[in-house]
């Protein structure tokens, strides 16, 4: 019997383990390896809104992901099948608060664009006013658009975990990478030998990834969020307003966020920013006024040069997939597929937006 090549991945959140399920499902005997926990990175957190951009200026980017959302319910659902544990998953459509006349025509003048560009998909509607929000935060009414969706974000990387498992992938937990040379990868006290190594690391990743591609490779962006324990009606929509997300998730818990800062003295504590999040959701949507605040959490967004998601061949054998920024958790699965591709040895068909090179490319002008 032939034996199946191998392959590495550095990095136990969202990008790392949706690449070993793609690559465990083409036949690849995978190893995960983490220096922390499983899901301890910014796959960790509280939020997971799956939205998409506004139906306008469409671009392959925004067109990857709206394939990304469109297929997230099969994926989820294969998830919980390998797994046999729910990952929170659940298309419930999204409120976009409209604070002004301006936003208000803005919003109007894209229902047109979502009919051609999300093709009967979803619909994007603009209405007088929605159950659960404040209309003093919404006097130009609100957009109901039923793309969106939400997923637990812990739940979701510990299902994932579990149907690697199941599927004869290992994980390695409390090994850290610190070094990365052809055919090879150390972490403090072992060693693993492998043809194809992928770095799906993160921040904490840069080390591992600036002798290819220079001390830019990635950074932080910080992002504070909270849990409440309220309950909202069944099915209300994630809610949107004031560049903040109210998402309801199941089992009474409601996640509120996110900050978006680039400047932080730590990047794992959370302070006053996140205060006025919870402040701006209770105005929004005054039924979560006096809920209790179960968890503050606070961690790194992965950033690329650029804003999209990083993905492509640093050398013979070695990949990278990183960034994603505000929606890693929304195109991971989908990063995952195209990355199995390329370690299989094919061209997947991605936006050229993804690759290394581009994110080192300036724009034109
Ligand atoms: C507050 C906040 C809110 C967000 N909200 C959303 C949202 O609503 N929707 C959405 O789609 N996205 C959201 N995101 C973004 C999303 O969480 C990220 O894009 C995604 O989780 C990135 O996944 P990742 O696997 O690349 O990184 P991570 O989850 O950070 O995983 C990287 C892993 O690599 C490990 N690692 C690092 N260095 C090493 C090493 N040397 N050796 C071994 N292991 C190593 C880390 O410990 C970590 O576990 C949010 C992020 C934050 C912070």
């Amino acid at each position: 019997m032939q034996e199946k090549q191998n392959v590495v991945i550095v990095g136990a959140g969202a990008f790392g383990l949706t690449a070993a399920l793609a690559l465990l499902r083409r036949g690849f005997a995978v190893t995960v390896l983490e220096q922390n926990r499983i899901g301890t990175g910014a796959s960790g957190g509280l939020v997971g809104a799956l939205s998409p951009y506004v139906p306008e200026a469409w671009s392959v980017r925004k067109q990857f992901q709206l394939d990304a959302l469109l297929g997230a319910a099969a994926y989820w659902h294969g998830v919980e099948t390998l797994s046999g544990q729910s990952v929170g998953y659940g298309r419930i459509g999204r409120f976009i608060v409209l604070p002004d006349a301006y936003e208000a025509e803005k919003a109007v003048s894209r229902i047109e664009g979502a009919k051609r560009l999300w093709q009967g998909a979803a619909t994007w509607k603009v209405l007088p006013k929605a159950a659960m929000i404040s209309p003093k935060a919404a006097p130009h009414g609100v957009v109901f658009e039923t793309l969106s969706g939400r997923i637990n974000p812990r739940a979701a990387t510990s299902a994932l975990a579990v149907a690697i498992r199941n599927l004869g992938g290992e994980i390695v937990e409390n090994c850290t990478v610190q070094s990365v040379v052809t055919g090879m990868v150390h972490c403090v006290d072992q060693a693993f030998k492998t043809d194809r190594i992928v770095l799906a690391a993160g921040v904490e990743g840069l080390p591992l990834l600036a002798p290819y591609l220079g001390p830019k490779a990635v950074r932080g962006v910080k992002g504070q969020a909270a849990m409440l324990a309220v309950s909202l009606p069944a099915n209300t929509p994630l809610i949107n307003g004031q560049g903040i997300y109210i998402i309801p998730h199941t089992a009474g818990h409601v996640a509120v966020g996110s900050t978006s800062e680039n400047s932080w003295d730590n990047p794992y504590e959370t302070d006053g920013l996140l205060d006025e999040v919870i402040a701006k959701a209770t105005a929004i949507c005054p039924q979560l006024q006096g809920a209790e605040i179960v968890e503050r959490w606070a961690g790194l967004r992965p950033r690329a040069p650029k804003p999209e998601p990083m993905l492509g061949q640093l050398e013979k054998g070695v990949f990278v997939a990183t960034g994603g920024l505000k929606t890693g958790l929304a195109v991971a699965y989908r990063i995952a597929d195209a990355l199995a591709d390329m370690v299989a040895g094919k061209t997947p068909d991605i936006p050229l937006d993804f690759s290394p090179k581009h994110h080192f490319t300036r724009n034109k002008k």
